[in-house]
């Protein structure tokens, strides 16, 4: 089964939204199999934001990720990172679909709630940046028959 990285950025512990948001992947039929908050060091922020570091807006952004803890989680699901990229909609919290998370939640470029891996190989390289593998739970197929058809596992 797919997993992805999803973090909760520190504007949702700022604003009391964790349990909001953790719903919504919850409610899809989506499966948190590891959890923890941790407050990103610069190394930690760098690494994860590698491609952007050249970037005028680094500075601030860096700065936003280490205002307070962040909320790290793996999620596993059907085709998980293409399904919660298009739940955290565009990178735009203004431009992004009413119905995703960052355009319910969020008016900003920065600000916008969510991280989401945006690829299978990228997700792999940020689970284990986060998680050691210890961290990350096996639990059997709970609920199994009422999220997916057999049909669709065996594909
Ligand atoms: N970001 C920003 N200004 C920009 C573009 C991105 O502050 O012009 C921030 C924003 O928080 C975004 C993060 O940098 O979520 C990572 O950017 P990326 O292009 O990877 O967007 P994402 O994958 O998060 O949609
Ligand atoms: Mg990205």
């Amino acid at each position: 089964m797919e997993r992805t990285l999803v973090l909760l950025k520190p504007s949702v512990i700022k604003r009391g939204l964790i349990g909001e948001i953790i719903t919504r992947f919850e409610r899809k039929g989506l499966r948190i199999i590891a959890m923890k908050m941790l407050w990103m060091n610069d190394q930690l922020v760098e690494e994860h934001y590698s491609h952007l570091k050249d970037k005028p807006f680094f500075p601030n952004l860096k700065a936003s990720m280490q205002a307070t803890p962040v909320v790290a989680m793996c999620i596993e699901g059907l085709e998980v990172v293409r399904v919660v990229r298009a739940m955290a909609g565009v990178t735009n919290g203004r431009n992004a679909a009413i119905g995703t998370i960052r355009g319910d939640y969020s008016m900003s470029n920065q600000q916008n709630i969510v991280h989401a891996s945006d690829g299978v190989y990228a997700a792999g390289e940020e689970i284990a940046r986060f998680f050691k593998p210890e961290e990350v739970f096996e639990f059997g197929d709970l609920n199994f028959n009422a999220l997916y058809a057999v049909d669709e596992v065996e594909a």
